[in-house]
């Protein structure tokens, strides 16, 4: 990662010092410079509150939405001036959001660094795309703007994605690139740098119609991530169990339409109190994170999982895998329990690094077609009684309600819990 982004904080660096070096630009192209740092500057101050509970919510942000300005100077601006006029922007960033933030330092000359780099990108494409002296009108003004905002975004995307890469050989599409939502807010930022663009063409005046939209798309953001962190569970970046019951309700309607077979799991650690008892609840909460990882890893994008409660988590699988619904959530429920039991789990002790193995989790599954009175808790109450079966079957091991297996370690025939719930 350190290679990374000294790579590309190096080029950005030369990118800066050839631009300063080859300084000559109209006084009017200055000015303008100051106008779009001038504003950068002003929309921060004004959204300063929205942006620091934006990075309170959550470490991981991927929209930002000084890219309307940044972007107006690629289109706009000569490479010097606009270097320069990020450089104002983002250092005053710095000062009033992420510092107060405590974001480390490294991170954001990173992100300056490929700001700088996307709106060179998008610089050099309006550059040779348009012809000189040529304005940037009718629909091959649009291919231009459109060309330019694809060759920021990409180039801007694509350096954060390698350095998230390097930093983290096992991030899934979504760390590296943001949910689609982030992206089409980036989209959205892009759509109005460019409109910024062509109205400061008419009047700089104008450029104060750019701040209601901004703004409102800012607190858009904020609202959606705050809403995503209330239905995430800090400790696993699972759904909470409140989050998970509402989404499971919409799948149960769902299924209830279309007459779909409707599976979910129940699973459960076990003794887990021995890895609290001997290693520490720290050590306990690391080992919840990496089953949660590995519950996450073994099922599909579209399946809920979710943190019930200590260490009991839920599945609901909409669309069965496979022909056969039993074997096919049997499978998935094996695949959790075998990942589980070759789980190594890091851990920092005062007596030097250690791993914590020899895990096991215990799955209870359910599968019903739901009728019109079918609740969510009557599916849940079946795969938990499914659980206690293959608790008292000695655990480590997979139940289906109704549905006995024949096999060398799953023996128990009946259903019903062989524990008191008291015991559990
Ligand atoms: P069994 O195999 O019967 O499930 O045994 P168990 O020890 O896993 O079950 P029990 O329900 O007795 O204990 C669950 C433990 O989970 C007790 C509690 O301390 C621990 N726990 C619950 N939530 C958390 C948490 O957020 N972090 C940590 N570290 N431990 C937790
Ligand atoms: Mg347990
Ligand atoms: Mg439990």
């Amino acid at each position: 990662m350190i290679a990374a982004l000294t790579i590309v904080e190096s080029c950005a660096a030369g990118l800066v010092v050839t631009t300063a070096i080859a300084f000559d630009p109209s006084a009017s192209a200055v000015l303008l410079g100051l106008l779009l740092a001038v504003t950068g500057i002003a929309h921060t101050e004004i959204a300063t509150g929205v942006e620091r509970a934006r990075r309170r919510v959550g470490e991981k942000s991927y929209t930002d939405l000084s890219t309307i300005w940044t972007f107006a100077a690629a289109v706009l601006l000569p490479p010097a001036v606009a270097t320069a006029a990020v450089v104002v922007i983002y250092t005053h960033l710095w000062f009033r959001v992420w510092k107060p933030a405590r974001f480390p330092l490294y991170r954001h000359v990173f992100t300056t660094s490929t700001v700088l780099l996307a709106v060179r990108a998008a610089h050099e494409i309006v550059l040779r795309a348009a012809a000189p002296g040529m304005s940037l009108a009718g629909l091959a003004g649009l291919a231009v703007l459109l060309l330019a905002a694809a060759a920021y975004a990409t180039v801007n995307s694509a350096l954060i994605a390698a350095a998230v890469a390097a930093n983290d050989p096992q991030a899934r599409p979504t760390d590296l690139f943001g949910h689609l939502d982030d992206i089409m807010v980036e989209v959205a930022t892009l759509c109005l740098g460019a409109m910024l663009a062509l109205t400061l063409t008419i009047s700089w005046w104008f450029v104060l119609l750019a701040f209601p939209p901004i703004l409102v798309l800012q607190r858009a953001v904020l609202v959606r991530e705050l809403a995503a962190a209330a239905s995430t569970d800090g400790k696993t970046g699972l759904l909470t169990a409140a989050a998970w019951n509402v989404r499971a309700g919409q799948e149960l309607r769902r299924a209830r339409r279309g007459s779909t077979p409707f599976a979910l799991l129940v699973l459960d650690l076990d003794h887990f109190k021995n890895v609290n008892d001997t290693h520490g609840h720290l050590a306990g909460d690391r080992v919840l994170a990496a089953v949660a990882g590995a519950v996450r890893d073994e099922v599909r994008g579209n399946d809920l999982v979710g943190r019930f409660g200590g260490e009991e988590f839920v599945v609901l699988l909409p669309g069965l895998p496979g022909d056969h619904p039993v074997g096919g959530l049997r499978m998935v429920a094996e695949r959790i329990r075998i990942r589980v039991e070759h789980l190594d789990v890091p851990i920092e002790t005062p007596d030097g690094p250690l791993s914590i193995a020899n895990l096991s989790i215990s799955a209870g599954g359910a599968i019903v077609t739901p009728e019109a009175s079918t609740t969510i808790e009557q599916v849940l109450s079946l795969a938990d009684r499914a659980l206690y079966a293959a608790k008292g079957a000695g655990r480590n091991a997979v139940r289906i309600a109704g549905h006995p297996v024949a096999g060398p370690r799953i023996d128990s025939p009946a259903l019903e819990p062989e524990r008191s719930a008291e015991d559990r």
